[in-house]
This record gives structure tokens, C-alpha cells and sequence, in this order.
């Protein structure tokens, strides 16, 4: 499936985007690039294919925050609902940047293998209990 990217970014407190109709990134990177060299808030947003976490940042996660499979990065869901031309959603946890909702297969996927991953380091580190007898 061919991917899209978007951008967004924020100017005086207004968030805004575009969308790029391209399956690499390039286009929308330089594009963030040259919002970011003015000091604007920027990030770049894969439109359709979902990321895993890669290796650079499995370990920048802080805690109350979910994978983010679009961003491609860490972010802190908030609970609201969306508000499109038409009619407005129901309120959901959702990321901040682009939106998605924890209802998404991919979000679920990859935080439920975060928390089985978590829940296992939890179980080794716990001191393990003297039998009775
Ligand atoms: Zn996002």
C-alpha cells in the first residue's frame, strides 16, 4: 500500500498542516526542515502505513505515554473528541498531533506488546517469594 505523509505545525497557537501525496517522505521532511530552521513546532505524520518502535527510540519513552504509530514517535494521549466539518466524534484518547485514537488496531497492537513487554520485566524483578515448608 502506497503511504502519504502529512505536516503539521503550529503558528501562533494555531495548529496547521499539508499533506504530501508520496510514498517516501522526502518531500514532507524538507518541507518540516525549513519550518523548523524558522523555530516552528513541527511534525512529520505517516498518512496511512503504521510504524513500529524503532531501536533509536525504545528507550526515550516517559511514563504516561503511548507509541504513537503514526507520529512515528512517543506522545501523551489526551481524552477529546474531534470536531470535523460535519459532525463531531465521540470523545476518545487520542494523540495530541495526529489525532488517532487508541481505538486503532495499530496503536493497541504495538502498546499492548509495550505493556506484555513491561508486565515481564515487572515479573523478573520482583524478589522471588520463600516457599512455605
Ligand atoms: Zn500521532
Amino acid at each position: 500500500m502506497d503511504n502519504s505523509w502529512k505536516v503539521f505545525w503550529w503558528e501562533e497557537g494555531r495548529k496547521k498542516f499539508r499533506r504530501f501525496n508520496q510514498h517516501k517522505p522526502t518531500e514532507a521532511v524538507a518541507f518540516a526542515k525549513d519550518l523548523k530552521k524558522k523555530g516552528i513546532e513541527v511534525a512529520v505524520v505517516s498518512g496511512r502505513k503504521a510504524y513500529r518502535i524503532p531501536e533509536s527510540k525504545k528507550f526515550n519513552r516517559e511514563p504516561g505515554m503511548l507509541w504513537c504509530p503514526y507520529c512515528v514517535e512517543w506522545r501523551r494521549f489526551k481524552e477529546f473528541a474531534l470536531k470535523k466539518e460535519n459532525y463531531v466524534t465521540g470523545a476518545d484518547f487520542r494523540c495530541p498531533v495526529c489525532t488517532i485514537s487508541t481505538a486503532d488496531y495499530f496503536v493497541r497492537k504495538y502498546n499492548e506488546e509495550i505493556r506484555e513487554a513491561a508486565s515481564l520485566l515487572y515479573q523478573e524483578a520482583k524478589p522471588r517469594r520463600k516457599r512455605d515448608g
